[in-house]
């Protein structure tokens, strides 16, 4: 009897079990995002950002540090009501 019909089942299987899903990549992709409109150092995805409205002279939404956005509101508080 020949075998050849068994040994093309046992390949089959074989390919059957080997089939997989690929595990998520939990590696976050480090994005640069932008440069910060106050300090002008490059802010990755990593880092809190906020993102305003107005656009600079390349037509890209201005960005800056969350902290840096944070400091310049609390400077302009200070002046507003340092009189
Ligand atoms: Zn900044």
């Amino acid at each position: 009897m020949p075998s050849v019909g068994q040994r093309n089942m046992a390949t089959e299987l074989k390919r059957k079990k080997a089939k997989r899903t690929w595990a998520k990549a939990k590696v976050q992709s480090l994005r640069i995002v932008g440069d910060c409109r106050y300090c002008s150092r490059e802010m990755t995805n990593d880092e809190s950002f906020v993102v305003f409205a107005s656009t600079d002279k390349n037509g890209n939404r201005e960005k800056a540090h969350y902290d840096c956005m944070k400091y310049d509101d609390e400077k302009k508080n200070k002046s507003k009501f340092d009189w």
